[in-house]
């Protein structure tokens, strides 16, 4: 591996990722990771799950220790400092404190939670992406509030999940026809929706929020399209994310218009020496034929420590090729999804062999391109094997106990 300096830019799981492989894989330069929060790097996962549960003062999911950063690993952490601009012409990133040079960069600054106008300024209502704002719901859920949800997706349905868990009023309000319609389809979300009506949270669907409704500064309710209202005391956003990629405007690097870096197979950017990683990143994932930018731990844990070592090695740069997998914990249930939801067919194989454990599997042509398990955490990596080998919808049929 060549000593040239790496800089990675968001102090996160791919960032992690990416300076821990470079290293692994003998790269002795200089390496800096630059990451906005004062935290160390930590997981994101346990924010809506456990760090939620309950009250007795849960560690932050920190990945490694200072020490371990600096010392043994030698990186140069440069945390509570953001990236403001990008100049590859001159192979700077400049910060708030100053400008850090070059020779490869890894973009790696995920997402920022989207929130609704009219959450603006009032106390009691929070997105949830970072520790901080981990720590002011769990605070909430601490004083016992009555908690609506806005938007029934993963994050919104851990969070309730949380709430029900500790014996709280819980509403979740969620636009479309039932949770997670977009990603995994109508029945998949019916299945999902169960989950929610069997521990007692009022998950209304096809509503509208309107407006929140204060008092004194704190939030005190949220007003629906139909008129009605729903008393609050917390209320939390859930309505997806948008890139962090504000900082990157006028650099030359590509944006899709969602605002993600549009990157080849390898990560590269377009640009020598500048790669990307993890949710920020749209790239034409080579086991499906499609561009996709996911939002998914592994594929952040994966593209992080790869972008890295392609950006040292471009000569040997290997493409992100790789069978999206996600989960997700509700109550005591946990949904697991490996694959794409686009599908010419979808079998819901459980309602066929009358299994409780929620088990569907996606067509696409002639194979699998995906599958969704509640309560079957074995399986699930099964099917992400065959899916990586385009196994024929016969094979798959035959591995779920059902007929073609
Ligand atoms: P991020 O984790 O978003 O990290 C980006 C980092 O870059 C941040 O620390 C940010 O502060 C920093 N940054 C941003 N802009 C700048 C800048 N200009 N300068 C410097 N630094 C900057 N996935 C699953 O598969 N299963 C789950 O159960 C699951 N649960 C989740 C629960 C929660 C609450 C959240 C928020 C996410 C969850 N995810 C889950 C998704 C998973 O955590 C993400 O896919 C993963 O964190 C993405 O990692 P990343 O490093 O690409 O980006």
């Amino acid at each position: 591996m060549p000593s040239e300096k790496l800089v990675v830019v968001g102090g996160s799981l791919a960032g992690i990722r990416a300076v821990e492989a470079v290293r692994k894989s003998g790269h002795v330069g200089p390496l800096a990771l630059v990451g906005a929060e004062e935290h160390l790097p930590y997981d994101r996962p346990p924010l809506s799950k456990a760090y939620l549960d309950s009250g007795d003062n849960p560690e932050a999911p920190q990945f490694r220790t200072e020490e371990y950063l600096r010392d043994e690993l030698g990186v140069d952490l440069r945390l509570g400092m953001r990236a403001t601009a990008l100049d590859p012409a001159r192979k700077v990133v400049h910060t708030e404190d100053g400008e850090i040079g070059y020779h490869t960069l890894v973009i790696a600054t995920g997402a920022h939670a989207r929130s609704i106008p009219s959450a603006d300024g009032l106390a009691g209502v929070h997105t949830l992406r970072t520790l901080d704002d981990a720590e002011a719901i769990r605070a909430g859920l601490d004083a016992g509030a009555r908690t609506v949800i806005v938007g029934a997706g993963f994050i919104g349905s851990e969070v309730a999940s949380a709430a029900r868990k500790r014996g709280l009023p819980v509403t979740v309000l969620e636009a479309l026809s039932v949770p997670l319609v977009r990603s995994i389809g109508e029945d998949m979300g019916r299945a999902c929706a169960r989950l929610h009506h069997d521990h007692g949270t009022d998950l209304r669907c096809r509503v509208k929020v309107t407006s929140l409704e204060g008092a004194n500064g704190h939030v005190t309710g949220v007003v629906l399209d139909d008129g009605s209202r729903v008393d609050a005391d917390l209320v939390v956003i859930g309505v997806g994310v948008r890139p962090a990629t504000d900082w990157l405007k006028g650099s030359g690097v590509r944006l899709h218009d969602d605002g993600g870096v549009l990157c080849d197979a390898t990560l590269n950017t377009g640009i020598e020496g500048v790669y990307a990683a993890g949710d920020v990143v749209h790239w034409p994932n080579p086991l499906f034929d499609d561009d996709m930018r996911l939002e998914h731990w592994t594929n952040a844990a994966e593209q992080g420590a790869l972008a890295a070592k392609n950006a040292l090695n471009p000569g040997e740069a290997k493409p992100s090729a790789t069978v999206p997998y996600f989960w997700s914990d509700w109550y005591d249930s946990r949904i697991q999804f490996v694959g794409v939801p686009k599908a010419d067919e979808i079998r819901v194989v459980s309602e066929e062999t009358g299994d409780d454990r929620f088990l569907a599997l996606y067509r696409r042509g002639d194979h699998i391109g995906g599958a969704i398990t509640i309560d079957r955490p074995t399986q699930i990596m099964k099917y992400r094997r065959m899916i990586a080998k385009r196994a024929p919808w016969k094979e798959a049929l035959a591995y779920a106990g059902v007929p073609a």
